[in-house]
């Protein structure tokens, strides 16, 4: 597999003066104006830096949140310019109106040490319609156009999709050639034993990526909330724990389907229970089927055991989704051991998912991964097969070649 076909990379075009257009995703977790995890700043520095290198007069772009209008500044890039001044050591200059002609005049009188950034691009009505008018603004300064925000690449927004439809010289940065290189290894002669860990809120947000698995893998691993819809369908009691009523039946097809492939699949086989949500205290219930009244928020020290064990043995990796609410302390271990024992393993591992990145950067053992993706939903749409328009659209095609 190679997703990146016909795509060309920021490496392919001479940068020495030219206005460079480069889409990053800088949609950091603020508190306030108090950046919470960086991580997709520093992500973004080497394309940004080698552009910087090649002599290129650069004008930064993302979205940061989901505001209404302009008028939402706490949505401002502001501080996540600054930050990314003090990283690159060189001046970040924000502007708050991305009128063409205005940006135009800086980028003839920008200096070496310097880059420009629009201010958040969804405070433009225009970048989540994908307005052409709006791209067409950006279109009149950019001599290369260059996409490195994967976490955005599933959106076809105005800066993602309609601006580089009017651009040329048009590729990806180092950050997504290294994710969809990553996620590539993942799908195609993957080393076994192939462990899939999957977790979080719901089956049915992840059905999609389960079938694209489910002739890849050798061994499933079921926890989370997902876990229950599975136990429910072997007949196990489940008490008040999330069930999805309308998935069950295709869980119990599923693990009739992985027995025939033979394979394997491991369920929780005891829980942390609590009586209700608003309670932050739980109790082991070392039985696998849960008591009337109770409902199941982590999975158990003998499924942790279960677990560790087959992901020692594993070649391959990957794993999305949290395996109980790991976001309230009581109901992390599950998830943090399982964390570890990734972390542990020699596999080539990848964590995908904005909940399961966040909780492997929480867990301590994010440097051990392989990788793990900066592009919550964007790398399981890829994963899933879909075709993320950022990428379809830098594609070159045939007719253009030929
Ligand atoms: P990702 O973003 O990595 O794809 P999801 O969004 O699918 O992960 O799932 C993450 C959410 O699942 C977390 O907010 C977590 O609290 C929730 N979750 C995990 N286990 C349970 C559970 N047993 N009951 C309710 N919610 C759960
Ligand atoms: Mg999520």
């Amino acid at each position: 597999m190679n997703g990146l076909k016909f795509i060309s990379t920021i490496r392919d075009f001479e940068l020495r003066g030219k206005n460079v257009f480069m889409r990053l995703d800088l949609n950091v977790p603020l508190d306030g104006t108090t950046i919470t995890d960086e991580t997709r700043i520093r992500e973004s520095l080497p394309t940004v830096k080698y552009a910087l290198e090649q002599g290129a007069k650069i004008v930064l772009a993302s979205h940061l949140g989901r505001p209404k209008s302009a008028a939402d500044k706490k949505y401002s890039l502001e501080p996540v310019a600054q930050r990314m001044s003090e990283l690159l050591g060189i001046e970040v200059i924000l502007l708050s109106e991305p009128d063409s002609d205005a940006t135009r005049q800086m980028l003839k009188t920008l200096r070496a040490n310097q880059v420009l950034m629009l201010e958040n691009v969804r405070f433009e009505k225009g970048e989540t319609e994908n307005s052409e008018e709006l791209a067409q603004v950006w279109a009149s300064f950019t001599d290369v156009y260059i996409n490195d925000a994967f976490g955005a690449s599933h959106r076809a927004h105005a800066s993602i999709d309609a601006l580089p439809r009017l651009v040329l010289k048009k590729g990806i940065g180092f950050l997504i050639e290294k994710e969809i290189k990553m996620l590539d290894q993942l799908m195609s002669n993957p080393k076994r034993p192939y462990v899939a860990v999957l977790g979080g809120a719901k089956v049915s947000d992840k059905i999609d990526v389960i079938e694209k698995l489910i002739d890849l893998v050798d061994v499933f691993i079921i926890g989370g909330a997902m876990a229950y819809t599975f136990l429910k369908a072997k007949g196990v009691a489940v008490g008040n724990s999330l069930v999805e009523a309308d998935k069950v039946k295709y869980a119990s097809e599923m693990m009739g389907r992985i027995e025939v492939r033979g394979k394997s699949l491991l369920l929780p086989v005891d829980h942390v229970v609590t009586s209700s949500l608003a309670e932050k205290t739980g109790t082991l219930c070392a039985d696998v089927n849960i008591p009337d009244g109770k409902l199941g928020v982590d999975v158990g020290p003998k499924s942790i055991e279960n677990f560790a064990a087959s992901l020692k043995e594993a070649k391959t990796i990957f794993w999305n989704g949290p395996m109980g609410i790991f976001e309230e302390e009581a109901f992390s271990k599950g998830t943090f051991a399982v964390a570890k024992a990734v972390a542990e393993s020699s596999a080539f591992k990848i964590v995908g998912g904005g909940d399961s990145a966040a909780a492997a950067h929480a867990s301590g053992f994010a440097e051990k991964m392989t990788h793990i993706s900066t592009g919550g939903g964007a790398s399981l749409e890829y994963l899933q097969g879909d075709k993320l328009p950022g990428l379809e659209v830098l594609r070159i095609k045939r007719s253009e070649v030929l």
